[in-house]
């Protein structure tokens, strides 16, 4: 994101560790698609904490969730039951088909979960294999061995020396993935839809292939969800597009429409932890596994997943109509998770100039805009989102 040098500057923001380039904004307060900063200029919000606030900004289940479980049980430590812990667990399981939950706090953290679960399950039942075979170009977080499961090139010779283990195939190329399979392979792991790559959809075969491989090889299959998951793409999970299930999922931006929850989810026959191999401290908390409760109840309610599919396949279809207009290259991904591919790397001036004019975008890759509004984003807001941009679009002259 460039700055525009026109706003007046902040006051000292010297102690904010600077990680990102933040525009000079502060954000006060949020309802629905809209936020506001403190000098009271709206925004049109198409970004949701990065597909993160699944029902908008506080939105009253999440108000009430955590006002109500905050005046009753913030906390207990982890090594106790507390209600809603179980109760989304419950759901969790419910939902997906599989067996049990481990909570966590970050994606990154479900995902380092998940590893670990594979390596030991790899150790107990695999002749001590340990490999995971992922993507090129894949997303898995932050910490060190995600960073390794990941497969940014940009992150090449960052923080070395890297976890090892992690060898890499092609999204969509079921070749390349038996390729690098061995003895000490343990699982596969991927996203559904690429999401920081650029929304780039693993087919419907190349899944259902990968079921089919893994079993066949008797490996895990650890669906990383942590973007796809909770209606995201108009399913509870992007899996259940098609007749797959994994061995182990991992969850978080949506689970908690906004407060910090992630999930690692499993099939029993892989759930070999012993005690004391996992764990932390603010894990299963009540105070945001109530809200994750909220969430997963709404997004179940009957006809909501129908209202995601309906508000997806409506943005969609005015995105091919802007991409025609202003020669981009289409559209790609599902539901409420869309990327317009520009065809030219005018993406991060198209964000500056949308942010001048309150609207919130986000480029992924520089020819790339991804969209990940709040599941509930109204037909309105969509076209008034596609307005600004096409006013936008229109300005660049060669474009
Ligand atoms: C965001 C994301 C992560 C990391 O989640 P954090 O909560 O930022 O640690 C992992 N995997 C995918 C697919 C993601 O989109």
């Amino acid at each position: 994101m460039t700055y525009d040098p026109l706003i007046p500057p902040l006051g000292d923001v010297g102690a904010v560790m600077p990680i990102t380039p933040r525009p000079p904004i502060v954000f006060i307060e949020g309802h629905g698609s809209w936020l506001r900063d403190r000098d009271g200029k709206d925004y049109l919000d198409f970004i949701q904490g990065w597909a993160v606030n699944t029902l908008g900004h506080c939105p009253p289940a999440v108000v009430a969730a955590v006002t109500e479980q905050a005046a009753k049980l913030i906390n207990c430590a982890p090594s106790f039951f507390n209600e809603p812990m179980i109760r989304l667990a419950t759901l969790i399981a419910g939902a997906s088909g599989l067996d049990q939950v481990f909570f966590a706090n970050s994606g990154a953290e479900a995902n380092e979960g998940a590893i670990k679960l594979a390596r030991k399950w790899g150790q107990k039942y695999r002749d001590g294999a340990y490999e995971i075979i992922t993507l090129d170009h894949g997303f898995h977080g932050r910490t060190l061995a995600t960073m390794s499961a990941s497969g940014k090139s940009q992150w090449d010779g960052l923080f070395e020396p890297r976890v090892c283990g992690f060898p890499k195939a092609e999204i969509n190329d079921i070749a390349s993935v038996e390729r690098v399979i061995t003895g000490k392979t343990a699982a596969v792991m991927l996203e559904p839809i690429q999401g920081e790559a650029g929304v780039i959809v693993a087919e419907s075969d190349f899944l259902k292939d990968l079921r089919a491989l893994t079993r066949q090889r008797g490996i895990l299959l650890i669906l990383d969800e942590v973007q796809t998951g909770i209606g995201r793409t108009g399913k509870m999970f992007a899996f259940q597009h098609e007749d797959i299930r994994p061995d182990i999922m991992t969850l978080a931006k949506g689970l908690g429409g906004g407060v910090p929850i992630a999930a690692l989810v499993a099939e029993q026959s892989v759930c070999c932890f012993d005690y004391g191999d996992q764990g932390g401290t603010f894990n299963g908390n009540p105070l945001v596994t109530a809200v994750g409760c909220a969430i997963m109840e709404e997004v179940a309610r009957p006809g909501f997943l129908e209202g995601v599919a309906k508000s997806g396949a409506y943005l969609e279809k005015r995105l091919i109509a802007l991409s025609e207009k202003h020669h981009g290259l289409g559209v790609r991904g599902k539901g409420l998770l869309l990327a317009l591919d520009l065809g030219r790397d005018l993406g991060n001036e198209v964000v500056a100039e949308a942010l001048r004019r309150g609207l919130l975008l986000n480029a992924p890759r520089p020819h790339l805009l991804r969209f990940m509004p709040a599941l509930t984003v109204t037909g309105e807001e969509i076209d008034r989102m596609i307005g600004i941009l096409d006013g936008i679009l229109e300005a660049f002259p060669s474009y």
